[in-house]
């Protein structure tokens, strides 16, 4: 579970980023949040992670934290890997930081590599691959710690249509495997609506909760094709347009 508790920030610089948002993720849920570019998105999964400091509290599993956290992961846009590094290597890193045995780093990179379907690329670099097998590798890395929590940023907005699509299914896939609570930033109302059981609207700059709307059939692959899907992201198209007016 994860909450924020009336979270404001304001940067240095006199920006406000945040005013007074407060939502809460249940154990196992993915929640998508939505709203327009610079209201404070962003801001708010660095505030979530503990790698940037606000008013108001965050809680983990019903603990106040403020910094970051062994379970909890952050999959950013650029999917942040390493490029002199191989593939192997990229997802190995989190575990060899946390001194993981040599052994375990081992069967783990393996049997990920194997699930992400990149067998044969252990050796190759992240310029050799596509943006849709980089970002295979970016969740493996992430996978690799166990977090029961993660942060993902806009993980799918530089991929083509077609490599979203997939890349959405096997998030659905990892997240039916895992059970892991996940908060999903997006601009995409298709996406935030295909994958949040929740979906969180926030306001232009100072990001407030505009609406949180429920969403229960999200996190399947063929919710796509129903009816409902399409209500669903007329309904969210619309708050959302509210918003921006
Ligand atoms: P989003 O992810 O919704 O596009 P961000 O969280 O990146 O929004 O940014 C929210 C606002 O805060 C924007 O106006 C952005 O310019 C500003 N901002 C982000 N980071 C900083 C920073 N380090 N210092 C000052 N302003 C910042």
């Amino acid at each position: 579970m994860i909450e924020a508790r009336r979270i404001s920030k304001v940067y240095p610089d006199g920006t406000q980023a945040l005013k007074d948002v407060s939502f809460k993720v249940n154990k196992g849920e993915i929640c998508s949040v939505i709203g327009p570019s610079g209201c404070g998105k962003s801001t708010l999964l660095l505030i979530f992670s503990g790698l940037l400091d606000a008013e108001g509290e965050i809680l983990i599993n019903g603990k106040r934290v403020n910094k970051p956290q062994r379970d909890v992961a952050l999959i950013l846009q650029d999917y942040g890997l390493f490029p002199w590094k191989t593939v192997r290597d990229n997802i190995a890193v989190g575990m060899k930081i946390q001194n993981f045995p040599a052994d375990e780093i081992e069967k783990t990179t393996k049997t990920l590599i194997k699930k992400i379907g990149l067998e044969g690329f252990e050796k190759s670099y992240p310029k050799q691959l596509s943006g849709g097998m980089r970002q295979r590798v970016a969740f493996a890395r992430a996978l690799a710690l166990k977090p029961s929590i993660m942060l993902m940023d806009e993980p799918f907005s530089s991929l083509d249509a077609l490599s979203r699509e997939r890349l959405q299914d096997f998030l659905i896939q990892i997240w039916q495997e895992t059970s892991s609570t996940i908060v999903l930033v997006t601009h995409s109302i298709e996406e935030a609506v295909l994958l949040g059981k929740k979906i969180v609207v926030l306001t232009e700059r100072p990001g407030t909760v505009k609406r949180i709307i429920e969403n229960r059939k999200a996190g399947r692959s063929e919710y796509r094709y129903e009816e409902e899907f399409f209500e669903k992201c007329r309904e969210v198209r619309e708050t959302v347009e509210r918003v921006i007016e």
